[in-house]
C-alpha cells in the first residue's frame, strides 16, 4: 500500500527585520506548511530614525496583517500646513475628511510600529546578530545563505527585506546600483515642553520650506515632538562623503543649513538635546524589470526592491503591502513558487513602476523657469494625499488581491 507522504514545509529565509521583513514574517505564519526564519544583522532590533506617518494605505495592510489594534500611539495628522520658512507665510492647510475614518493618520514613533509588529511575531522566528555576506545558487536544493559570523543555512525561498543597501539584491542583480539623490536629512525627537513656546504654528504637522530645503515638525505622542529637516546639494559635488545612513552629527552642523529660516525655526533646531540629531543621506536607485530572481528562489520586498529613499513617505506601507502580498500568492499556488513568485511580481511590479514614472514627470521638475524665492517655495507645496495621489495614500490592498484573485478563475489555484 502507498504511503502519502506529507508534503516538506516551504522554508523560507528573510533577510532583514524592518517593517518589510516583519510584516513578511506575520503573514507567512498564517500561511499553510511554511517554515519562516527572519535573519537580522542588528544585536537588538532598534529603529533609527524618529517619527513615521501612518495614513490609511498603511492601516489598510496593518489591519489585514491583525497588527492595527497593537498600534496605540501616535499624533492624529487631520490638519497640515505648508509654510514659507523665510516669512512665515502659509501656503496651504489641508484639512482631511474624517467621516468613515476608522483610523485617524497619524504621526507616531518609529518604536511604536515596530513594537506593534514585533508583538505579533511567532516566538523562534528571528534570529539577531546575523548579517547575510553572500548567497549561493543550489539549483533545486535551494539557496545557500553565509553569515558574517561563518555560520549558514539552507533556505527554498529567500525574501530580500534588507532595505535600500540590499545584500539579496546585490548579489542577483549584480548590475543594480544605487546613487546620492543630493538630499540629506536631519532626524530628532524633543520633548514638546522645550519648544511650545516658539510658535503657535509649531503644534500642527507642517512642511516650513526654502526652495532647496525644509523642516517638518510634528507632534508624535507621549509629549515628544519630531524635526525632520531635508537640505539639497548638487550631488556630483557632493556625493563623495555621502555614505551615512543614522549617524550622529552635533547642533552647529544641522543648524548651519537652515540659517536662512525664521528665527523660531532657528531655535527650535537648536533647542534638540546634544547628542540627538542623526543623519541620513538619501540614495535611491533605478525600477527593477523583475521583483524575483534565481528562477523564483529569491523574492524582494519594500525599500530593497524600489529604492526610493522615502520618496512618498510611505515606504514602510508599501513594505508591509509587499509582505502581505506575496503570502497571499504563497497560500493562493499551495507555496509553488513557480506560480506564487510571478504573481507577486504582476501585482507589485507595475505599482512600483507608477512610482517612478511619477516621479521622472516633468511637472514635478519644480522651481525650472521661476525665479523668486516665493514662487519657487509656493511650487514645492506637499500634500501627503489629495492632488491625484489616492493611489498611494488610499491604496486598499486587500481590494487589489480580491480583484487579482477574481481575475484568476478556475485555474487560479
Ligand atoms: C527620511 C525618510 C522618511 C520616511 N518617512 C516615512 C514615513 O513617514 N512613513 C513611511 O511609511 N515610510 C517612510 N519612509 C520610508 C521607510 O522608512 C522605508 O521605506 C521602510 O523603512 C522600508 O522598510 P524595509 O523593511 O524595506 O527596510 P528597512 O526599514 O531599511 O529595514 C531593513 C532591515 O534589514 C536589515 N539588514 C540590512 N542588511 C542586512 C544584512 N546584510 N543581513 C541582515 N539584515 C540586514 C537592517 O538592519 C534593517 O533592520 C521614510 C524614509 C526616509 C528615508
Amino acid at each position: 500500500m502507498a504511503i502519502d507522504m506529507p508534503t516538506p514545509p516551504l522554508r523560507v529565509a528573510i533577510i532583514g527585520g524592518g517593517p518589510g521583513g516583519l510584516a513578511t514574517a506575520i503573514a507567512l505564519s498564517k500561511t499553510p506548511n511554511v517554515e519562516v526564519r527572519l535573519y537580522e544583522q542588528a544585536r537588538v532590533l532598534r529603529e533609527v530614525g524618529a517619527g513615521i506617518s501612518i495614513g490609511a494605505n498603511t492601516w489598510n495592510v496593518l489591519e489585514l496583517l491583525g497588527v492595527a489594534d497593537s498600534l496605540t500611539s501616535g499624533h492624529p495628522t487631520w490638519t497640515m500646513l505648508n509654510m514659507n520658512g523665510r516669512s512665515g507665510e502659509e501656503l496651504h492647510r489641508r484639512e482631511k475628511a474624517r467621516e468613515g475614518v476608522k483610523h485617524p493618520p497619524i504621526r507616531t514613533q518609529r518604536t511604536k510600529l515596530q513594537a506593534a509588529l514585533l508583538a505579533h511575531i511567532k516566538p523562534r522566528t528571528i534570529e539577531l546578530c546575523k548579517k547575510l555576506a553572500r548567497m549561493v545558487d543550489l539549483g533545486e536544493a535551494g539557496v545557500e545563505l553565509h553569515f558574517e559570523d561563518g555560520t549558514m543555512a539552507i533556505a527554498d525561498l529567500v525574501v530580500g527585506a534588507d532595505g535600500i543597501r540590499s545584500v539579496v539584491r546585490d548579489t542577483a542583480w549584480t548590475d543594480y546600483e544605487i546613487k546620492f539623490t543630493g538630499t540629506t536629512i536631519w532626524r530628532t525627537l524633543l520633548p514638546w515642553d522645550d519648544v511650545k513656546d516658539l510658535h503657535p504654528e509649531f503644534g500642527t504637522t507642517g512642511w516650513w520650506h526654502t526652495p532647496t530645503t525644509h523642516v517638518y515638525f510634528s507632534h508624535v505622542g507621549e509629549g515628544l515632538w519630531e524635526i525632520a529637516a531635508r537640505a539639497w546639494h548638487d550631488p556630483a559635488v557632493h556625493s563623495a562623503s555621502k555614505v551615512s545612513w543614522g549617524v550622529p552629527v552635533d547642533n552647529a552642523h544641522v543648524e548651519s543649513h537652515f540659517t536662512e529660516y525664521l528665527p523660531q525655526i532657528r531655535t527650535a533646531l537648536s533647542r534638540a538635546r546634544p547628542n540627538t540629531w542623526r543623519e541620513f543621506a538619501a540614495f535611491a536607485g533605478p525600477e527593477l524589470s523583475h521583483l524575483m530572481a534565481w528562477d523564483h528562489k529569491i523574492a524582494l520586498v519594500g525599500d530593497a526592491s524600489h529604492a526610493l529613499s522615502g520618496a512618498f513617505g510611505s515606504g514602510a506601507g508599501f513594505a508591509m503591502e509587499d509582505g502581505w502580498v506575496l503570502a497571499q500568492a504563497l497560500a493562493q499556488f499551495g507555496n509553488d513558487t513557480r506560480k506564487a513568485l510571478p504573481l507577486f511580481d504582476e501585482v507589485r511590479r507595475p505599482y512600483y513602476a507608477q512610482m517612478y514614472a511619477h516621479l521622472a514627470a516633468p511637472s514635478r521638475k519644480a522651481g525650472s523657469g521661476v525665479s523668486s524665492f516665493d514662487e519657487k517655495v509656493r511650487r514645492k507645496i506637499i500634500t501627503d494625499g489629495g492632488g491625484g495621489m489616492a493611489w498611494i495614500y488610499e491604496n486598499d490592498i486587500g481590494a487589489v488581491w480580491d480583484e487579482v484573485v477574481d481575475g484568476l478563475g478556475d485555474g487560479g489555484s
